[in-house]
């Protein structure tokens, strides 16, 4: 791309990080995944939030992830249910453990790189970054 020709704005819905998931967020644009670990009991937690689920302690820290993980579920976007999607389906919407978190941290994104019908439950699939805008990156996931 040259100077002179100018980029369409990015079309599709962007997170919208609040108190609890901007770090999870400000992580990702650097390219880091990061999630909540509990200082008191060590239970990493997801979605971001203030207590502990398990001891309801507050205190926590984020911490750096594997960028590894196990497809735990998915479904296949035949519907278009907003134009900005139309070139995309089909496409694969997973539930996706990350390696090393005891399956309690679950990501919600796509498996990309490979037909859907070859998505199985339990794939390994490795990280990968989408830099969808200057200020926001989307982790996406494709087959080991
Ligand atoms: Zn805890």
């Amino acid at each position: 791309m040259t100077m002179t020709e100018t980029m369409a704005p990015y079309a599709k819905p962007l997170p919208a990080p609040d108190r609890n998931t901007a770090p999870f967020w400000e992580a990702c644009k650097e390219h880091e995944l990061r999630a909540q670990r509990c200082s008191a009991c060590g239970r990493y937690r997801w979605p971001p939030q203030g207590a502990c689920p398990a001891c309801y302690s507050w205190g926590g820290e984020w911490v750096k992830l594997p960028e590894t993980g196990k497809v735990a579920s998915f479904v296949v976007v035949h519907y278009v249910s907003l134009p900005v999607f139309a070139e995309d389906v089909p496409y694969t919407v997973a539930q996706i453990t990350i390696d090393g978190t005891d399956e309690h941290v679950m990501l919600t994104s796509n498996v990309i790189d490979i037909p859907w019908e070859e998505v199985k439950v339990g794939m390994a699939v490795r990280l990968v970054w989408d830099d969808v805008t200057p200020e926001v990156t989307l982790p996406k996931f494709r087959p080991v």
